[in-house]
């Protein structure tokens, strides 16, 4: 049986901003109640477009920011209930990797030092031979020379920064990676090189990816299981080969749709959603989606549609999956 290590509940995180448009502020619920369960050793991917909330599931996760409400569970404690020491804990088995490694890493450190910095806070290395040889390590594993130990980020290309940021990932020998969409500021060749390596790293330490990206050729490469998010929501939850034979929500469908490589059964035809992302300050009623879903009916913008099992493991938020997909 799997390992559940990491079980988000009910998680929602509300923002409340104010902007010159209304004289009040007003509340934007980034992530919206949002249930997940990562298990040991898989890659779950997470998907949808900018500004769905998914950065912000990670954040929350990594309690870089409180949630409303909500619990976060990591191997059975609720983490939100941690002291500041418990959670220095929990940080060092949970890692996260940046979109941009330029911006992530600190021009002003020399790679060992950015490398070796967790080694030190966490005391996993007592004498400074052992930090450097412990870096030297890390930066091979990673296919970075160990005699680049001196120098700065700006003396590497993108993909070499990217190890580097992996590299300091796993320097504190973490359980959990959160990957925020880590290869869409690499170019093509070098983000299959990336991915690749994530891969095999995966399989030597046996770790657990939450992998986030808008870009779901990417996804379904890495993922043995992906949610598809929409305005702070999990629209579609399921087993990744599943998701991407026989979507069972037409967010999801569309999105797949969009990619000229995945073919989806029966629904090769590019599916144009209308409108734009409503605003998450005022969402639409009933089925977030409605105003965008070619298969609304009356119904759908009363209804909040639940996220439930449609067929063995695969969950939908569509009041009407069954009668679209499976008919
Ligand atoms: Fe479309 Fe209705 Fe399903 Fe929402 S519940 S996705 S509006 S059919």
């Amino acid at each position: 049986m799997q390992k559940e290590l990491l079980k988000i509940e009910n998680l929602t995180k509300t923002f409340l901003i104010k902007s010159r448009m209304y004289e009040k502020k007003q509340s934007l619920t980034a992530v919206d109640d949002v249930s997940i369960t990562l298990f040991k050793g898989e890659t779950f991917g997470l998907v949808g477009e900018s500004g769905c909330g998914k950065s912000t599931l990670a954040k929350l996760i990594l309690r870089l920011i409180e949630p409303t409400s909500g619990q976060i569970l990591y191997n059975g404690d609720n983490i939100l209930k941690l002291s500041k020491r418990g959670m220095k804990r929990v940080r060092k088995d949970m890692q996260i990797i940046f979109q941009d490694p330029q911006a992530s890493l600190n021009p002003r450190m020399s790679i060992g030092q950015t490398v070796s910095e967790g080694l030190g806070v966490h005391k996993i290395c007592s004498t400074r031979k052992e930090r450097v040889d412990r870096t030297k390590e890390l930066l091979n594993l990673v296919g970075i020379h160990e005699q680049s130990l001196n120098m700065y980020p700006h003396e590497f290309s993108g993909g070499q920064r990217q190890r580097v940021g992996i590299a300091r990932a796993l320097s504190v020998n973490p359980m959990l990676i959160i990957a925020d969409e880590p290869v869409s500021a690499l170019d093509v060749s070098i983000q299959a090189q990336i991915l690749n390596l994530l891969k095999d790293l995966q399989e030597e330490f046996d770790l657990t990816y939450l992998f986030i990206s808008h870009d779901l050729r990417v996804v379904e490469y890495l993922s043995d299981r992906v949610g598809v998010m929409y305005l702070g929501k999990m629209m579609e939850l399921a087993d990744s080969k599943s998701l991407y034979k026989q979507p069972l929500h037409p967010y999801s469908t569309a999105l797949l749709s969009a990619v000229p490589s995945i073919a989806v059964e029966g629904k090769k035809k590019r599916i144009i959603l209308k409108g734009d992302v409503p605003s998450p300050i005022n969402p639409p009623r009933g089925c977030i989606f409605h105003p965008r879903c070619q298969y609304a009916k009356e119904t759908c913008k009363e209804i909040v549609p639940e996220l439930r099992e449609i067929k063995n493991g695969h969950f939908s938020a569509c009041m009407l999956a069954e009668d679209i997909f499976l008919v």
